[in-house]
């Protein structure tokens, strides 16, 4: 059995990476990262309940105003995001796309990792087939990332890994509803209450109306 750092949010992605390992007979450390998002208090209430759920050593929460202190105190982070976006040309990039959120998230899960003596590192990213798109939560940034650790960490590198980068999101809502997770407890929203009009609330309502048209019953009220 190994041991992994799973960057946890308690949302439906990588709330499923967790139980994956866990079934697996893994110990997972799981690692939530404060950046001034919305959603943080509704985000480690899910989290906190699948740790006492899956049995999983304690939330790490590491806290950082790299977002607030460079771009604009006055902001929040989502409110940032909707910034960058507008200098962004790109349509095809998600306007909740944080610039360099995932390599931070990566740096500071190698630190830990340390910590943790463990070299595994688990995002919950999933393959995307919408509108929406995060370059940074690609298989090209889980293999450039993973180049880059050999070269910064050679003697015992760090190794980033997504088990769900195959799953669309009805495959990973239809995993939870198979495997008895209670999906409803987990937490995909950017704002600070579940708003059901996000790119993320939609992308789990149509998940779960993809499902229903493939007759199978959910049983979770979306
Ligand atoms: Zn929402």
């Amino acid at each position: 059995m190994k041991s992994f750092v799973l960057l946890y949010s308690g949302g439906a992605d990588s709330t499923v990476a967790f139980h994956m390992l866990t079934q697996e007979g893994h110990t997972v450390y799981p690692l939530y990262i404060d950046y001034g998002q919305k959603a943080l208090r509704n985000e480690i209430k899910a989290a906190k309940f699948f740790i006492e759920k899956f049995k999983s050593p304690p939330l790490k929460i590491i806290k950082t105003d790299v977002y607030k202190n460079i771009i604009n105190p006055v902001l929040n982070c989502n409110e940032a995001a909707n910034l960058n976006s507008m200098r962004n040309d790109s349509e095809t990039v998600s306007k909740n796309f944080l610039y360099f959120r995932n390599l931070m998230f990566a740096t500071i899960a190698s630190i830990y990792s340390k910590e943790v003596r463990c070299k595994d590192i688990v995002f919950g990213f999933i393959k995307k087939n919408t509108f929406v798109f995060f370059p940074d939560t690609s298989p090209e940034f889980i293999d450039k990332m993973n180049n880059l650790m050999k070269v910064i960490d050679p003697s015992s590198s760090v190794e980033l890994m997504a088990p769900c980068i195959s799953m669309e999101k009805k495959n990973v809502v239809g995993y939870g509803i198979r495997n008895d997770i209670p999906m409803e407890n987990t937490y995909s929203c950017y704002e600070i209450e579940c708003c059901y009009k996000c790119e993320s609330c939609i992308e789990v309502r149509n998940a779960y109306e993809q499902l229903q048209l493939e007759n199978l019953s959910t049983g979770v009220g979306w």
